[in-house]
């Protein structure tokens, strides 16, 4: 069922820097001549640069109108429960809403540090809307939960679920990698309320009144 993907790490990134430095100006936010990966530099290692990505969110919002919700399927627990992705120790490299240059001002998930290849789990039940190369994400798999919220795992090494999959917690989504811009391996969990970037909330308290430990 899985498949490898050459990772275009670079092909297009012209393009979207392009991109994201016009939807920057547009959006009337501030943008440093040092480019998008200067607030990384401060951070150890494995963290990342996750932020607006046109092409992403274009795709997103896309798949978005296309994938049904799919009857939930929890073959490792009741559909409510919920899990860490990672079941090895993690390192949090970078916390959820860090002030920096991103496009909303701040980071919009949390990075867990981990060697890549380390299988990434499912942290609720829902449907997969998009499992692909999605820019700053990297490879990524964008999960909407059965409350409304999406829940997005990026910088992949490998995807293992397709777009339209109905998965239950617990389930391998992938491995942990270094792909889209990142400094190093680690996973970046974010959890949106709504489909759109900027509509990040904090994952650890979204997990911590789910019953489950970020951090
Ligand atoms: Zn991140």
């Amino acid at each position: 069922m899985g498949y490898d993907i050459e990772s275009p790490r670079q092909a297009g990134s012209t393009r979207r820097d392009v991109l994201s430095i016009a939807a920057a100006v547009l959006a009337g936010g501030a943008f440093t001549a040092a480019g998008p990966m200067a607030h990384a530099v401060a951070e150890p290692d494995g963290c990342c640069d996750a932020d607006f990505d046109e092409d992403f969110e274009a795709a997103l919002a896309e798949a978005d109108a296309e994938v049904p919700d799919a009857r939930v399927l929890a073959p490792e627990g009741p559909p409510r429960q919920f899990a860490l992705p990672l079941r090895r120790r993690y390192r949090v490299t970078a916390r959820y809403g860090v002030r920096g240059d991103w496009l909303g001002g701040h980071h919009t998930g949390i990075d867990l540090a981990v060697p890549k290849g380390t299988p990434v789990y499912a942290v609720g039940a829902g449907t997969v809307v998009l499992a692909r190369w999605s820019g700053a994400y990297g490879n990524a798999v964008t999960v909407r939960l059965p409350d409304g919220h999406y829940a997005v795992y990026g910088h992949l090494s490998h995807i293992a679920v397709r777009q339209g999959a109905r998965i239950g917690t617990g389930n391998r989504l992938g491995n942990s990698g270094a792909t889209g811009r990142a400094t190093g391996p680690h996973l970046h969990l974010e959890i949106r309320a709504r489909r759109g970037y900027g509509s990040d909330i904090n994952p650890v308290t979204y997990l911590a009144r789910r019953g489950v430990r970020l951090q």
